[in-house]
């Protein structure tokens, strides 16, 4: 039986992850759940799951009578102090954006294992978390599908360098819309994922492609690869969900139906699997898969996260920051979705670059992107 901490529990991956605990409910015990403001759908998930411990950013008005036998915590820093008080085996972090960050250093020093959904962690604080897990000997094992994948690729591997990661990318809804529909693409439009259901930030960092470059960031530090070793390939059906290619010339892929409590699964029972009982691949009924370049000219944002990690320091921290808040805008129907890849651009432009020797730095760098990113959201607001 291993004991996990989820944080995230009301999310797209958090349901998720409970169902994987629900299919095999003598392998694993949720010790600890948390959720952002969602008050009502965390109190029916802690009444099932009974775990010891849970945390709302968003102080509800009462905590139910049945569910008092639970600790609860409240507001700022309340994901680290769930962390400290539910004493997990594992972490799951699926919280969404740079929230992820302080949780997931606090979670490499209160258990073994951290199994990280949340990339905007590894994005914005990548080497502080990376040596953080090395100096305590920890192990982050991923759960985004394109890194479990890379993961699974490598087991086996021994010692043999590798070539390439090639990351695929379903291409979002407007892989086949021209440059002008794509700038004024609708909320309704972003949120109508071809493969994939997901939170609504990553399905439309999916649709502007900033979710690949995030990606390649993530991938960048959670497998120690230089950025010219990493490639991505649009695959439409999202079948092949990453590949890597050694010195030989041999590429190994992972293919799989688009269901992210595959890779959940995977994470939490390895080095085990956990039986799924979900639909399974059927490679004759598809037919066939194909590849294609990613259009950096209609979706800009994939070249601007290679250019940010290139330049390092603060720069993937702005580019990150901009667009969690340019998405948080779009999603409020405040800018229109060409706007996100413009304010992205000018954010990287307008930050001096400078190195981050701290977390500290890394909020110092969010906050001062989110600063100019709201000046540039003015300037395109509409109506
Ligand atoms: P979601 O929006 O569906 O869920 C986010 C969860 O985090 C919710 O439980 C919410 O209450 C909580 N939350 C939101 N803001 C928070 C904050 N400031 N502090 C603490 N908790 C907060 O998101 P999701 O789609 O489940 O994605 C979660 C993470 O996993 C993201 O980093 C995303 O990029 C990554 N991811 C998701 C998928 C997917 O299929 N959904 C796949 C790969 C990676
Ligand atoms: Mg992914």
């Amino acid at each position: 039986m291993r004991t996990i901490a989820l944080l995230g529990a009301t999310g797209s991956i958090g349901r998720q992850t409970l169902d994987v605990v629900r299919s095999a409910p003598d392998q694993f015990h949720i010790t600890a759940m948390t959720a952002h403001a969602n008050a009502d759908a965390l109190f029916a998930l802690v009444r099932e799951f009974k775990p010891e411990v849970a945390g709302l950013y968003v102080e509800p008005d009462h905590i139910p009578e049945d569910l008092k036998s639970t600790e609860w915590f409240f507001g700022e820093g309340f994901l680290t102090r769930v962390l400290e008080a539910a004493k997990a085996d594992d972490v799951l972090s699926a919280v969404v954006g740079i929230a992820g960050l302080p949780a997931a250093l606090k979670a490499l020093e209160t258990s073994e294992r951290l199994l990280l959904a949340n990339k905007e962690s590894l994005v914005t604080g990548g080497h502080l978390v990376m040596e953080k897990a090395k100096r305590l000997g920890r192990q982050i094992l991923p759960v985004d599908s394109e890194h479990s994948a890379i993961f699974q690729c490598l087991q086996g591997a021994a010692d043999n360098p590798v070539q390439s990661l090639i990351l695929t990318a379903s291409g979002g809804p407007f892989r086949t819309w021209n440059k002008e529909r794509v700038f004024s693409a609708k909320v309704s439009d972003a949120l109508g994922h071809p493969t994939w259901k997901m939170g609504p930030k990553i399905t439309v960092d999916c649709a502007s492609m900033m979710n690949k470059g995030l990606e390649v960031i993530e991938a960048h530090h959670l497998f120690n690869m230089p950025l010219e070793k990493i490639d991505v390939a649009v695959h439409p059906e999202s079948i092949i969900h990453s590949m890597v290619e050694f010195e030989d010339g041999a590429v190994i892929a992972q293919l799989g139906l688009p269901d992210m409590r595959v890779p959940i699964g995977y994470a939490m029972g390895y080095p085990n699997r956990v039986p799924f009982g979900g639909e399974r691949l059927n490679l004759k009924k598809l037919g066939r898969l194909t590849f294609e370049e990613p259009d950096t000219g209609r979706f800009p944002c994939l070249k601007m996260a290679y250019e940010a990690q290139r330049m390092g320091g603060v720069m993937p921290v702005a580019l990150n920051g901009g667009n969690e808040a340019a998405v948080a805008a779009f999603l409020k129907e405040k800018i229109p979705f060409g706007g996100i890849a413009e304010i992205n651009a000018r954010v990287l432009e307008r930050t001096a670059m400078k190195p981050v020797s701290c977390v500290g730095d890394v909020y110092e760098a969010d906050r001062a992107a989110r600063e100019l990113a709201e000046r540039e959201i003015a300037r395109l607001l509409i109506g």
